[in-house]
């Protein structure tokens, strides 16, 4: 299906509702019946009709269609979070006593399932560098069930092959779920590949304004269809009819923003990594990235998540750098319009500050939707005033 074909028509019935080009915020909790029988029907069923907001809603279809289309799914499901579409893929997989293997340091709340929650229902994990697909292997147990990946991983980027994992979990009978917020399906599409179930946050870049918190899960209809009657209607986690709405819009611009994000991370990439200061610059696509290959060979593009870290001695130099910005906030998230950073150091304590720990002087930044001058120009500022005076 063509791409402009999806983000423009698919699942849009325009003459039912008056041949508008946006389609309406269908803002009800329930929808009304004629009939016994048409009641009974649809209580029967819920997947298959429109009830109570809970499950189906139409403008939450629309975005439904095109998110599935794009993930080359069968179907998908839109959860008010990333971490809700994480929590319902996972808890719909497991029973008590089954094991998990993921890739290293998976998405923090991923993590917080597997080790806080889980092992009260006697699942449990064992995590593995993914960059070796022999990893996975060695830590099998009889009953592993799921293989969790975050192929390229948000923080470190490293990857997994996504379909040397698939065929190795087939062969097993185990189940895939990859997380693929860091792409998008523009930039990477786990299901074509092998893998069962993807997942992303589409708070990211399916938003791309900062203004949703919402996540995807997508994968056959037989999953979806037993997620749907069961996970998702239980934990009732569904997105709004509203934020579906925003959702839709944000669909309409992605691979323009994705096109402009693309352009403009490797300018400030080779600026960083020209600059003194810098020690070390880590992006997928960059020429001296460890996993290139594996990264052109899966993904089609890379997006404008980065890291690097600064030449310092003392915290206060990563706090000066980070507070002179004036243009590139410091927040949590990514995916919209404005540039971000989150310096490592801020998940710990100022006296555990460590300069010989290459983490506690690294910062994650997201290239946003900015001119990549205007950007350059801040951070040329604020690595000019680090020191102080
Ligand atoms: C943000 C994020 C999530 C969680 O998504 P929310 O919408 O914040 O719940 C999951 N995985 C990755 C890699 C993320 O960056």
């Amino acid at each position: 299906m063509e791409l402009s074909y999806i983000l423009n028509e698919l699942g849009e019935a325009r003459s039912e509702y008056f041949n508008a080009v946006s389609p309406p915020i269908m803002q009800t909790s329930n929808f009304a019946f004629d009939t016994v029988a048409a009641f009974r029907e649809a209580l029967s069923d819920e997947y298959s009709t429109y009830l109570y907001s809970r499950g189906r809603n139409p403008t939450l279809d629309i975005l439904c269609r095109k998110l599935a289309a794009l993930d080359e799914a069968e179907d998908c499901l839109v959860f008010n979070s990333g971490a809700g579409a994480i929590f319902a893929s996972v808890l719909a997989n497991v029973r008590s006593g089954d094991h998990i293997v993921s890739v290293a340091k998976p998405y923090a709340w991923a993590q917080h399932l597997f080790e806080k929650i889980l092992p009260r229902f006697e699942v449990t994990v064992t995590y593995v560098d993914g960059r070796d697909t022999g990893n996975f292997e060695k830590a099998l147990q009889p009953n592993t069930r799921i293989i969790y990946l975050e192929s390229p991983n948000s923080w470190s980027f490293h990857l997994q092959d996504l379909g040397a994992v698939a065929a190795l979990a087939k062969s097993r009978g185990i189940l895939t779920i990859c997380d693929n917020s860091y792409c998008t399906p523009l930039y990477q599409k786990p299901i074509p590949l092998g893998i069962d179930m993807a997942l992303q946050s589409a708070t990211k870049y399916i938003s791309g304004h900062s203004d949703v918190v919402a996540g995807v899960l997508s994968g056959s209809s037989a999953m979806i269809h037993r997620i749907f009657e069961s996970e998702y209607l239980n934990i009732g986690a569904g997105t709004s009819p509203m934020n579906a709405w925003l959702l839709i819009r944000g669909l309409r611009t992605l691979p323009l923003r994705l096109e402009r994000i693309s352009a403009s991370t490797p300018k400030i990439v080779e600026y960083l990594k020209s600059h003194e200061r810098v020690e070390k610059v880590v992006f997928p696509f960059d020429k001296e990235f460890g996993q290139l290959a594996l990264a052109k060979k899966q993904m089609q593009g890379a997006c404008g998540l980065l890291s690097f870290s600064l030449k310092a001695d003392r915290l206060d130099q990563i706090e000066r750098f980070c507070e002179s910005l004036r243009h590139i906030l410091m927040a949590v998230s990514w995916g919209g319009h404005e540039s971000l950073v989150i310096p490592g150091c801020v998940s710990i304590q100022a006296e555990e500050f460590d300069p010989s720990n290459s983490d506690h002087r690294t910062l994650r930044m997201y290239v946003g939707l900015e001119e990549p001058e205007y950007l350059i120009r801040d951070l040329e500022r604020a690595l000019s005033l680090m020191d102080g005076d």
